[in-house]
């Protein structure tokens, strides 16, 4: 369906005015490739938009946005200990996996309440709490808007990364839009698998499980003391504690992911936001151990063999920007990364804190912060 004129405002969680000149929405593929068939312009007037989580409308958009209503969760392929399953690039993803911890299947709780939906958990390689999208998707329907064509492509193909993938690169964005995903689960707990691998009776396998489990709680209370913050319930903590622990229904692992998201979390429908506004900066080693030496407090985490992620909302905090405002929009006192509009924050509000946080963090740290928001 083609709309003219349109408000973006229900279309962006962060809640900002803009109209688009013309959206179009489309629940099938044939309904998509009908529309992309007798469409001539231009593809730099087209913009695909999911959810509106990740998006940030920096002013009205004089061209045609495409939105995906696909929805549907089908089952391709399933065995003794694993189902795939099929979903439409329109569902939203915390619909997904509430469908799969309601059947008991595995894998995606931990991504519990992201907002959202399916098409852009590749986009972004979308996660949490230790599981990212790449961990779960197997294969990814594609509909290429030049070749008016769809395709597939594997898990290797997309190319992920943290936060990024091959649909963020120049040949991909607005070009491909992703129809539908395929998703591994796994039918049986963390907790059953690792079992299977001890060798041994019954007792010796349990023996093994526990000194295991018990050395990542032990592990993850002595990291938490170390860095000396208050909260017990750290992402480590509460990773090893949901992965590795068989005492945890399923439904109940969803729950307390739910949980420490909302108390951290501000709700979408009261202060307007997109989450992180900043990915955490990968770094060289070098840089790494220079700022260790400099800053003992930094928070660094391990990312590939000669790189490590610098925590960005320590680099903020660090800055003095935590809790910062500029007209109506603010970062957060105790989640320095999250850029909330306090109501009647416009685009330059929020970009202009944005670049004040970045020039403040790269006068005083040497590091750049990249925005994890889509900037229309
Ligand atoms: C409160 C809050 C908490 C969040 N927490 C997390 C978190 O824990 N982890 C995390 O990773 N993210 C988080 N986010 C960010 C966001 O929810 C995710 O990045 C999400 O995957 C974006 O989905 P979307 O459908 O809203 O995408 P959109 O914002 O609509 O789009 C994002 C990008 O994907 C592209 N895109 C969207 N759909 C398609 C498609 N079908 N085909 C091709 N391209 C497409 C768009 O063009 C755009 O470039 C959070 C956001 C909020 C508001």
């Amino acid at each position: 369906m083609l709309k003219s004129n349109i408000s973006l405002k229900p279309y962006n969680t962060f809640g900002l005015e803009a109209n688009a000149k013309e959206l179009f929405s489309f629940s099938t593929v044939t309904e998509l490739d009908d529309f992309m068939t007798s469409y001539y312009g231009s593809l730099d007037n087209i913009f695909i938009l999911g959810g509106g989580s990740n998006v940030l409308f920096s002013k009205n958009y004089d061209g045609i946005i495409i939105h995906s209503k696909i929805k549907y969760i089908k089952t391709v392929k399933e065995t003794a200990t694993e189902i795939f399953l099929e979903a439409g690039s329109g569902l939203n993803w915390d619909e997904f996996v509430r469908f799969c911890v309601k059947n008991k299947y595995y894998g995606a709780e931990n991504m519990s309440l992201i907002p959202g939906n399916i098409g852009a958990t590749a986009v972004q390689n979308a996660g949490a709490y230790g599981t990212e999208a790449k961990d779960l998707i197997v294969t990814v329907k594609v509909y290429d808007l030049i070749e008016k064509k769809e395709i597939e492509l594997t898990n290797s193909e997309c190319n992920f990364e943290y936060r990024n993938s091959i649909f963020k690169s120049a040949d991909f964005k607005d070009r491909i839009l992703i129809t539908s995903i395929v998703y591994r689960l796994s039918k049986i707990s963390k907790f059953q698998v690792k079992m299977s691998t001890y060798e041994g009776n019954f007792i010796k396998r349990q023996f093994h499980f526990w000194n295991d489990f018990l050395g990542h709680l032990f592990s993850s209370i002595i990291l938490k003391r170390k860095g000396g913050k208050k909260a017990f319930f750290d992402y480590r903590f509460l990773k090893n504690l949901l992965e590795d622990s068989g005492l945890l229904p399923l439904a109940l692992k969803r729950r307390i992911v739910i949980k420490t998201r909302t108390s951290k979390l501000p709700d979408i429908n009261k202060l307007g936001n997109v989450g992180s506004f900043f990915k955490n900066p990968i770094i060289s080693l070098e840089k790494a151990n220079s700022l260790k030496k400099e800053y003992p407090d930094v928070i660094l985490f391990p990312y590939l063999d000669d790189k490590m992620k610098v925590s960005a909302a320590w680099l903020i905090d660090g800055c003095g920007w935590s809790g910062k405002t500029h007209g109506a929009a603010g970062s957060l006192k105790h989640l320095p990364l999250t850029i909330v509009n306090y109501g009647s924050a416009t685009s330059n509000d929020i970009l202009t804190l944005a670049k004040n946080i970045e020039e403040a963090v790269f006068l005083k740290y040497d590091v750049v912060l990249e925005k994890e928001v889509v900037i229309i």
